[in-house]
């Protein structure tokens, strides 16, 4: 009987998902030998620059499995032991170019050490040890890969932000019926966010370059189509899809998707998702592509500040 108790008390077996964090420091260099100088140049912007810069990478690690009679699925000093010595320990201050023969360059097979291609080269490196579902590293606050285990699929994330006023109400109702709906929001002369707007796309990533599309490629296309239209605008009145459209977050991030997913797909990847985010407090996400249930890290959004 107390054993029984003390097993339903310790969730023992249970299954749960823990992550756990690690940060290192390191440079890299985008630049391929086979290209000129003016084609690393044109191909990646001030990456190419010699000798490189800097990254504070962030690593989330997400790992999965049964409690164990100390009511832990792992215990931590182990993962960080191995997170240390497997990673962070061979990582940080070093010169990512030069810290793993999979980033040397100057062997047809090598690879340039992009986000998406560390993230890849950290499951290779973790998996033998730890029972990982899905990582994630940030190279800057704006900028983050997931990693779900298939083989050459990434995911790679641009954050940005836009200002702008709205007004929710449907025309065709009276004010009382809008503000019945849309409470202070149908209030008739509008009021603005500050919008955050995440991105993901998903492809294969490139066994040369590393990367899953042309980043800088991605980051013009938001801003053409995203930040620019709608940036310091009322988007009732000044994008003409919200004047048919109630501008609702939900709305938004479905017309941020639309606009953006032929043109992604045009550069060699997939829009996956976007997350419009409208305040600390709502946000809105779509899915431009059936997700997998392995696709959603989850267990990486709950344990990460917003
Ligand atoms: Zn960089
Ligand atoms: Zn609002």
């Amino acid at each position: 009987m107390t054993d029984m108790k003390s097993i339903a008390r310790h969730g023992r077996g249970r299954g749960c998902v823990i992550t756990r964090r690690a940060c290192f420091s390191a440079s890299h260099r985008y630049w391929l030998p086979e290209l000129s100088a003016d084609d690393n140049a044109a191909r990646f912007g001030p990456c190419a620059l010699a000798p490189g810069h800097g990254h504070n990478y962030e690593l989330i690690v997400s790992m999965a499995g049964g409690l164990d009679s100390h009511g832990m699925v792992l215990n931590l000093s182990e993962v960080k032991h191995a997170i240390r010595s497997e990673v962070t320990g061979q990582l940080d201050f070093r010169f990512l170019n030069d810290a793993w023969p999979e980033f040397d360059v100057s062997k047809p097979e090598g690879c340039l050490p992009t986000t998406e291609a560390i993230v890849r080269q950290i499951w290779a490196r973790l998996s033998p040890h730890l029972p990982i579902t899905a990582l994630r590293l940030y190279e800057q606050p704006g900028l983050w890969a997931d990693y779900l285990g298939h083989p050459m699929d990434a995911y790679l994330t641009i954050r940005t932000h836009f200002a702008a006023a709205h007004r929710l109400a449907r025309p065709e109702l009276s004010q009382e019926e809008n503000e019945r709906i849309y409470g202070k929001c149908a209030r008739p002369h509008g009021h603005g966010h500050n919008y955050l707007v995440d991105v993901t796309v998903r492809g294969s990533i490139d066994p040369r370059s590393g990367m899953v599309c042309d980043l800088s490629a991605l980051q013009r296309l938001v801003d053409d189509l995203v930040v620019e239209p709608f940036d310091h605008t009322f988007l009732n009145k000044d994008v003409p899809f919200f004047a048919e459209c109630v501008p609702t977050a939900e709305n938004i991030a479905l017309h941020i998707a639309d606009r953006l997913s032929s043109p992604i797909k045009a550069i060699g990847a997939n829009l996956h998702k976007v997350r419009l985010q409208e305040s600390p407090n709502n946000a809105a996400e779509v899915y431009a592509e059936v997700p997998q249930l392995e696709m959603t890290p989850s267990a990486l959004e709950a344990a990460l500040p917003v």
